[in-house]
């Protein structure tokens, strides 16, 4: 069995190839890329091979004869007589020179092996000169699974390697740092020099701490899981436990690494079967004993976990059993609809501020604090009860003409956007079937939105249902 040597040194040495046909042809490409100077002899030659003539070193167009062979670093027979080759192996070996004679296995010191290149990188199939032929068959399937990137990355490594950074010692925080999107568009646009850069900054990042047994309370935004946060995203696939909501999509729990448990504590509003999924009596005492066994703890809430979503009762609890706790902030879907409809919460000469409320108490805990018409209502949970929840809204002061919107899967594939008004919003979610979630917004920042939809379908909206089209989200629905 061959040992395998890779041949760095023939940069600039001679190399005495005899042959002129397609076995000829095979050897001098690697030769060539080597750097050799190759040293060509043979009577005839082949239309392949005068294409290298112009990087060939010397050639000669005769019979080659053991005067060629002394002073050659390596010598390669190639000619389609077995007796010459052969020939040319004896002398070489006479004089110490490490010699090759095409397909003619015992007068070998060397194979060639089937080569791939990607820049920097150089990876060879030998079959310990056995079969030639499948080891070219295994380079095709080979050059097709190694992705061109490779050469970019390499080049990348290189450049590393000549900064000083060979260390490599935590080898997954370099294959993170490689594949960060950043890294790998700038590697796309070819821009090595500031991928370098960057790698090398990524490289000396200090994973943010989440230590065993503490609980992240994280936002999971509204659905998409490209509105997550970094950090949600770096705890999520670092927890060794997640308890989750009913409202988080599977895409961002598709996120969580194998191996990660993964449990849903939420439930929708309505009734809750006793087998579906534990209750807050039981979902903190739970959240502590994991903490407590040691374990990295995300509590993924949708949307913000401070909105509407038990944050609050969840840190005081926590706080009280001295469970270390941290919370990632999420785009909640009050932001998420708001941008889904292309309609501002505030806006100036429009709307001051703006109130959130829950659709379960209509009366609205900031009620009065701005004037109704200069004041932005968003409502959460209030699809069930919109008629009520609308209605009150007009009893506290507001115009029943003032615009309103339903916005239903913010952020999702299947976003809904209805538009109406105070008096006719309740009827045209009705009459779309509109499922939740859903959250309402009340006030002249939905004008455009209205007005939008109206010039879409060319009649006034007060009773009709608007599609979503042109009012797509720059939130990002995927
Ligand atoms: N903490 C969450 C809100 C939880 S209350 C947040 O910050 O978003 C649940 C309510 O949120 C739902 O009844 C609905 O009104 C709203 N909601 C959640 N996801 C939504 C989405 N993708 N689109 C619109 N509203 C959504």
């Amino acid at each position: 069995m061959g040992y395998p040597i890779q041949l760095v040194g023939l940069e600039g040495k001679r190399v005495l190839l005899a042959g002129g046909g397609p076995v000829a042809a095979e050897k001098i490409a690697p030769l060539i890329l080597a750097g050799a100077h190759v040293h060509l002899v043979t009577p005839e030659i082949s239309a392949e091979m005068e294409e290298w003539l112009p990087r060939v070193w010397r050639f000669d167009r005769r019979l080659v004869s053991d005067d060629d062979v002394a002073g050659a670093k390596v010598v390669v027979g190639a000619t389609d007589d077995m007796v010459v080759n052969a020939r040319l192996v004896e002398v070489a070996r006479g004089l110490g020179i490490l010699a090759q004679a095409a397909d003619d296995k015992p007068n070998c010191d060397f194979y060639s092996p089937a080569v791939i290149r990607r820049g920097p990188v150089v990876m060879t199939i030998s079959t310990d000169g056995g079969s030639p032929m499948l080891a070219g068959q295994l380079r095709r399937a080979l050059e097709a699974a190694v992705p061109r990137s490779v050469t970019d990355v390499a080049e990348l490594l290189v450049r590393l390697r000549d900064r000083g950074m060979k260390g490599l010692a935590n080898r997954g925080r370099m294959l993170r740092a490689l594949f960060d999107p950043t890294i790998t568009r700038l590697v796309d646009r070819g821009d090595t020099e500031a991928a370098a850069d960057r790698l090398e900054e990524l490289f000396h990042e200090q994973d943010e701490p989440f230590e065993p047994g503490t609980v992240a309370l994280v936002g999971a935004g509204p659905g998409s899981r490209h509105l997550l946060t970094l950090r949600a995203l770096d705890r999520i696939q670092r927890a060794d436990v997640i308890l989750h909501d009913a409202l988080v999509e599977e895409e961002v729990l598709r996120l969580a690494l194998p191996g990660t448990e993964i449990v849903n504590v939420g439930h929708r509003s309505g009734a809750l079967r006793p087998d579906e999924t534990p209750a807050d009596a039981q979902r903190i005492p739970l959240m502590v004993e994991y903490a407590r066994q040691g374990r990295r703890v995300v509590r993924l809430h949708g949307g913000d976990p401070f909105v509407f979503g038990r944050g609050g009762e969840e840190v005081d609890a926590l706080r009280e059993a001295g469970v270390p706790l941290e919370v990632v902030p999420g785009v909640s879907s009050v932001l998420a609809s708001a941008a889904a409809a292309g309609t501002p919460l505030t806006q100036r000469g429009v709307a001051k501020g703006f109130t959130v409320r829950t659709g379960h108490d209509t009366g609205g805990p900031t009620r009065g604090e701005l004037p109704p018409e200069e004041e932005t209502v968003v409502v959460l949970m209030g699809l069930g009860a919109a008629d009520a929840v609308l209605a009150e809204l007009v009893a506290e002061g507001r115009d029943p003409a003032t615009p309103a919107l339903a916005v239903s899967g913010a952020s999702r594939t299947d976003e809904q956007i209805v538009v109406g008004t105070l008096a006719t919003l309740a009827a045209a979610i009705r009459a779309a079937d509109l499922p939740g979630p859903a959250t309402l917004i009340v006030g002249g920042v939905a004008r455009g939105a209205l007005e939008l939809a109206e010039a879409d379908t060319g009649h006034d909206m007060n009773y009709d249902v608007a599609p979503a089209r042109g009012l797509k989200t720059t939130a990002g629905a995927t």
